[in-house]
């Protein structure tokens, strides 16, 4: 049992509040002695990271397995691969990225040139990074690689619904990090809070926009500074007219029926269970009803093509290729808005409650004020919406109506000047073009969200910049004082010429 009394998922203990906050007081003392500032130290723990999944990520990827029936190849494409590929690049570029920045040639007052301005990139502290189930490994080990690059000490505290995984980090974060600096904490809603209670210097949070309200106000009480990683409900805009010319390569394959097939892939990852998942559709159908057509004809394709009859459909829990629902609380969550949905399946619509597993369904003819439409899908359904022209998709896009800006805003066109109108008109974390999901495998570019979907930004440098703050600094040089003789009281008319 927990300290609320609830039912834990696996026997991991969950951590005490005693404990909570004797690791807190340790971690403290452990960012007091700086320990954690050299960046050899850094260097070293984040190439452990790097270890400890190299040398178990079997067991790693068998826990994922149990808490989300997630097939190995989307753990190892996703989490795993990444975390390691961005350990191994973080230790590389840390020496970069923590450079003392020499600010003089930007000096413009002459007599401040001397004066060495420098920014200094320091660790704030003791972090606390909270994170979600449904990507348990890289949303809980991506942050951290940002507070050991920083140079700061942190907490760990993975989500109790994907309790294989907890407890498998808790187990390994000792024997490969060093324990007075990183430690994981485990434990549901009471030991979050008492968490929350604690005073620490970033908060990391990845998880939905409810949760994010409690978090601010508990780090508002400290003034604590927050990443907030939330979701919301991402669309996707298609232009009708992707069709022509065809230039994917794949002579079969119309522009539609890749932008079903692509758009397709984003929501069968994790059965959709992605902050990045598409979430609805919209398709500015006026003078071209053909496309409708072309595109319901590319989702049907897709759906063959990913789930062949000789295999184990998307409901067995033999599927090598689909995830589970993580729970019977979001498949009947799930179940209960597909029911009450007045959309045309086209493709998928089983679901099997005992396997708690939901078949990739895509509905058409889908209405804006459907069961579907309402808050973040967050599951394997996805709702195609007619629209007029793309006027009217990027009015739907920012309509007061949606739950804020989107995480994520995906276009498909050929048109510059399609792409143009709904970059320059809407809002969202990121605007992605033809394609779904791909992009979080760009190093090279923050991901975050904007209003409603998060606020801060991570991956490499971005994640460092969260833990890290910038501490200025000029040095004056004694001998300029009589160029300040002036400033000093009692001021005179020669104060103003300073
Ligand atoms: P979750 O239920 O695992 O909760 C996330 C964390 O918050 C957990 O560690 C949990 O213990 C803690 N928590 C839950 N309730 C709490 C409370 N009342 N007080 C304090 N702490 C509490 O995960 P979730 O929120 O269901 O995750 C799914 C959501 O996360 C979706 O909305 C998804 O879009 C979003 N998400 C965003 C990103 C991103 O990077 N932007 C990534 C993944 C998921």
């Amino acid at each position: 049992k927990s300290q609320t009394g609830k039912t834990r998922l696996t026997m991991t203990a969950y951590t005490s509040f005693d404990e909570i906050q004797q690791i807190h007081t340790e971690l403290r003392k452990t960012f007091n002695s700086r320990v954690t500032v050299p960046l050899e130290w850094r260097q070293h723990q984040i190439l452990q990271l790097a270890r400890m999944l190299k040398e178990n990520h079997e067991r790693f990827a068998e826990a994922i397995l149990k808490d989300l029936n997630k097939p190995a190849f989307e753990v190892y494409l996703c989490e795993i691969n990444p975390v390691m590929e961005r350990a191994v690049l973080t230790a590389q570029q840390l020496s970069e990225w923590a450079k003392v920045e020499n600010r003089e040639e930007h000096i413009k007052k002459e007599h401040q040139k001397s004066w060495k301005p420098r920014v200094y990139r320091e660790p704030k502290g003791v972090g606390l990074v909270i994170a979600p189930w449904n990507y348990p490994l890289i949303l809980s080990l991506q942050p951290l690689l940002g507070a050991i690059a920083a140079g700061c000490c942190c907490v760990i505290k993975p989500s109790e619904v994907a309790a294989h995984y907890a407890g498998i980090l808790a187990e390994l974060v000792p024997k490969y990090l060093d324990q007075s600096a990183f430690r994981v904490v485990l434990g549901a809603v009471s030991e979050t809070t008492k968490l929350l209670e604690l005073k620490w210097d970033h908060i990391f949070y990845t998880g939905n926009s409810t949760v994010a309200r409690i978090i601010s106000a508990a780090a508002a009480k400290h003034l604590t500074p927050v990443t907030l990683e939330l979701g919301g409900k991402s669309p996707v805009i298609i232009d009708p007219n992707f069709n022509s010319p065809n230039t994917c390569g794949v002579d079969s394959l119309s522009g539609l029926a890749l932008a079903a097939k692509r758009v397709f892939f984003g929501k069968t990852n994790n059965a959709g269970q992605i902050c990045v998942a598409p979430d609805y559709v919209l398709l500015p159908t006026k003078g071209n009803a053909k496309a409708k057509e072309e595109l319901e004809e590319g989702f049907k394709q897709a759906f063959r093509s990913s789930f062949p009859s000789d295999q184990p459909g998307p409901l067995s829990d033999s599927s090598p290729s689909y995830s589970k629902i993580i729970n019977s609380n979001h498949f009947s969550r799930l179940s209960s808005l597909l029911s009450q949905s007045r959309g045309r399946i086209v493709c998928g619509g089983k679901s099997d409650e005992k396997t708690c597993r939901i078949e990739p369904t895509v509905l058409f003819d889908v209405e804006e004020d459907d069961s579907l439409m309402q808050g973040e899908n967050f599951g394997p359904v996805l709702p195609v919406l007619e629209v007029g022209t793309v006027e009217d998709a990027v009015e739907f896009v920012r309509s007061e109506r949606r739950v804020g800006h989107p995480l994520v805003l995906y276009v498909f066109s050929d048109d510059d000047e399609f792409k143009k109108k709904v970059r320059e008109n809407t809002t969202s974390g990121n605007i992605i073009f033809n394609d779904t999901f791909i992009q979080l495998d760009v190093n090279e570019i923050p991901f975050g969200g904007v209003g409603e979907s998060g606020q801060g930004r991570q991956v490499l440098r971005y994640t460092y910049e969260e833990f890290s703050y910038q501490r200025s600094s000029v040095e004056i040089p004694k001998e300029i004082e009589p160029i300040f003789a002036s400033r000093y009281p009692p001021y005179t008319r020669a104060s103003f010429d300073l």
